[in-house]
């Protein structure tokens, strides 16, 4: 092998180091690696790690990496799961070279398995699980194994047979590999490699009664599609002796498996069985609720593919397990977001301003940018008028000292319009702030400011006019804990209550009426947002995405 695409300037992972020794060795020609999800759940951010890597090292070496289903469990499996899948990986911005699933195999893994009965390596026990625990031994001590590890190859043959016809009970009959009942790596003693169960298959329907184990079902599924490099997380190093056991004692390609680090962020769930729980408890709307951190909900809250890789990447692939702060993904999302969100005025809580020496009935307009960060983005028309809204918290009745916002005699710059000074404030029935009585100053106009006033305060407006009434999805963390994997009791205990606080009657400027689903918003000094895909056309929802800056640090 001669030279390698790589770029010798930033370091490579422990993997990448393999690889490349590999190519350079000859070992591999090509290398091939797969993403192997089981369809019994939403993709969350952990699996992005693995789908960045297996894709990564195939862009970086050349080579494919495939898409395989691990279909082998018929109970959890469904095709919603399979087609979610899909899309997230698309979104995500990754194509992979064949769409393959495990079930596919199941034919020449019934066959491997009589090959291994055959060479007397595999045997039918009709012990129950519990039989099979106890004779299993402890780590420390070797385990005796049952009466049946004697079967002979014949009736072994005769009763495998058997068991796929469906001629035994659900539980009654299981097929163990005969390895070694004293290794000290437990999954060497005697494994499972088949079950019973008369489950319908979402793909092979009702033409199997016996299911092959997880571990009977990967590596072989790797070997048969001659995966080069099996990567996959650390729990499956006690696996690794298996995986090679079987690819040596029924001489298939020798797939290698590599293990890595999971990816686990702070005030994150992240294993499907709990989502799954999450989901059907109605603690969040479903697996694409903006709350959850499936890929399909972080899409809904506005998450960049950009920022979920650029997370990836800066956490690297390491060999020990360790908890990512889930800030470090914000600030990715942050960054992101400031380079491409367009930039909108919206009013969450409306506090009347009338412009006295503006004339009733004249309208004026403003153009100002859709993003400063990049100057393609084109600008937009803001409309203004006599009457305007701003935050009623930009107005104090009694401002401290430092206050550049508005109060009695004080002015502010009203963003891309006019320097504007509040000579009176009119108060309703209950003593709160109604209107605010202001002049503007011509001289003031933005971009053409000849006034020689400067003011420190800048807040957003709109002309009460020309505004549109939209509803506000303000997302917080759904968790409490930082650290659920260290909490005692139910992980729905440490459930945000205050995860989700609906505005219903934001007030925005007019055209963010155009908003579509694949623009980012910035909601000038509130955050990032995006319209929800269930948002009707008469009443947008945005969803909240991330507040500007990091205001959980600050309040924890
Ligand atoms: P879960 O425990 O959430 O159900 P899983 O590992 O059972 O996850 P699979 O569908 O089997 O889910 O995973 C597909 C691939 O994604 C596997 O190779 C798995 O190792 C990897 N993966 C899953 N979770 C993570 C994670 N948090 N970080 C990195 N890779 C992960
Ligand atoms: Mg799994």
């Amino acid at each position: 092998m001669s030279e390698l695409p790589t770029n010798k300037e930033t370091p490579i992972n422990f993997i990448e180091e393999i690889i490349e020794a590999d190519l350079e060795s000859g070992k591999y020609k090509s290398l091939i690696t797969r993403f192997p999800p089981e369809p019994n759940g939403y993709l969350h951010i952990g699996h992005a790690k693995s789908i960045c890597l297996n894709f990564g090292l195939t862009q970086k070496y050349g080579g494919k990496t495939n898409l395989r289903f691990d279909d082998t469990n018929p109970s959890k499996e469904e095709l919603e799961y399979v087609d979610s899948i899909k899309a997230d990986i698309k979104w995500l911005g990754f194509d992979w070279a064949e769409e393959l699933y495990a079930s596919d195999y199941f034919d020449q893994l019934y066959q491997f398995a009589h090959a291994l009965i055959k060479k007397g390596l595999a045997y039918v026990d009709d012990s129950t699980a519990e039989e099979i625990a106890a004779t299993k031994g402890t780590p420390t001590e070797p385990g005796t194994g049952t009466i049946y590890r004697n079967r002979s190859i014949e009736e072994n043959e005769a009763l495998f047979t058997k068991m796929k016809n469906g001629e035994f009970a659900e539980g009654s009959k299981t097929l163990r590999a005969k390895i070694d009942m004293a290794s000290p790596n437990m999954h060497m003693r005697d494994p499972m490699l088949y079950r019973i169960k008369f489950d319908h298959h979402h793909r092979t329907g009702d033409k199997w009664c016996i299911y092959p184990m997880y571990d009977f079902a990967h590596g072989q599924s790797d070997a048969i599609e001659n995966i080069t490099h099996s990567v996959c997380t650390l729990e499956f190093i006690p696996h690794r002796e298996l995986y090679d056991w079987f690819i040596k004692e029924l001489d298939l390609f020798p797939s290698k498996q590599y293990e890595f680090a999971r990816l686990n962020l702070t005030y994150t769930i992240m294993s499907k069985r709990k989502l799954l729980e999450l989901v059907k408890g109605n603690y969040v709307t479903g697996w694409d609720d903006p709350r959850m951190p499936t890929i399909s909900g972080m899409r809904r809250r506005g998450f960049t593919p950009h920022s979920i890789i650029e997370l990836c990447n800066r956490v690297g692939v390491s060999k020990r397990d360790s908890l990512i702060d889930v800030s470090l993904l914000e600030f990715c999302l942050r960054e992101d977001l400031n380079n491409i969100a367009t930039r909108r005025m919206v009013i969450f809580n409306p506090l009347k301003v009338v412009i006295t020496n503006w004339e009733d009935g004249v309208e004026d307009e403003f153009i100002a940018e859709n993003n400063p960060e990049d100057e393609n983005s084109g600008t937009r028309s803001i409309p203004f008028s006599r009457e305007i809204y701003i935050e009623a918290d930009d107005f104090m009745e009694a401002p401290p000292k430092n206050y550049f916002r508005l109060g009695i005699g004080l002015s502010v710059r009203l963003k891309s319009a006019y320097i504007i000074t509040c000579n009176e404030v009119v108060m309703d029935e209950n003593g709160k702030p109604k209107e605010l009585h202001c002049t503007y100053i011509k001289e003031s106009r933005s971009g053409s400011d000849t006034s020689g006033i400067k003011v420190k305060g800048t807040i957003h407006w709109v002309s009460i006019k020309h505004a549109i009434s939209v509803q506000i999805n303000e997302y917080e963390r759904l968790f409490n804990s930082e650290n659920l994997a260290t909490e005692e009791g139910d992980f729905k205990d440490y459930i945000n209550p205050n995860s989700l606080t609906v505005i219903t009657n934001a007030l925005a400027e007019p055209s963010l009426a155009n908003a579509t689903l694949s623009n980012r918003y910035q909601f000038i000094r509130k955050g990032y947002y995006c319209l929800d895909k269930e948002s009707p056309k008469d009443k947008l929802i945005f969803n909240r995405t991330i507040s500007l800056k990091d205001t959980w640090a600050k309040k924890s």
